[in-house]
């Protein structure tokens, strides 16, 4: 190889580096702290309406990877057979399904996405959970042992892109 031409190129994409950091905004987040608001209808971490739920099984049915499986509970005067869906979302490919197929809109999907767990075994949600991360989140990083990243310094704030003639940016937003 040309030194010469190498030393050429080399300072070439300093330039182009250089201009890109000036002149793009910035378009990656601070993730975790900074959140994207996701698009209605996104398909994340599930949600059980456990008082509507009949125990027909057909979400376990049309699950193409078999992450759901019925396991038993106390019976309700709507699930005689006290059925409900547990998920193990180490299987779980988000399509979808189960919440498309369920004929009384019990399972629902939220706009939750980051699930990293240190033991697998925690992406096994059983119905009673799946009921209550709806209306406590935190539950899912106390449960998966998530919140441990949480410093005392820990700022939640969501963020939307903002279309520029030079790119994507995200602008902070309080929810
Ligand atoms: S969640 Fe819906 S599809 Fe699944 S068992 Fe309950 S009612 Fe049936
Ligand atoms: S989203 Fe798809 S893969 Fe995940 S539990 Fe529902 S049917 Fe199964």
């Amino acid at each position: 190889m040309n030194p010469v031409k190498a030393f050429i190129d080399s300072v070439k994409s300093m330039i182009v580096g250089f201009k890109y950091l000036f002149t793009v905004p910035r378009m990656t987040l601070k993730f975790p702290e900074q959140k994207m608001v996701l698009p209605p209808g996104y398909r994340g971490q599930h949600y059980l309406e456990m008082d509507k739920c009949t125990g027909c099984s057909i979400c376990a049915m049309s699950c193409p990877p078999r992450a759901i499986t019925m396991v038993k509970r106390d019976p309700t005067p709507r699930n005689k057979r006290g059925l409900f869906p547990l998920i193990n979302f180490n299987y779980c490919i988000y399509c979808g399904y189960c919440v498309l197929f369920c004929p009384f809109d019990a399972l629902h999907e939220l706009d939750i996405h980051d699930l990293a767990v240190y033991d697998r075994d925690k992406l096994i949600h059983p119905p009673e959970f799946l009921q209550k991360v709806k209306e406590n989140p935190e539950i899912l990083y106390e449960y998966s042992g998530m919140n441990v990243i949480r410093t005392p310094r820990w700022k939640e704030e969501y963020a939307e892109p903002v279309f520029t003639r030079r790119g994507v940016k995200h602008e902070p937003i309080r929810k």
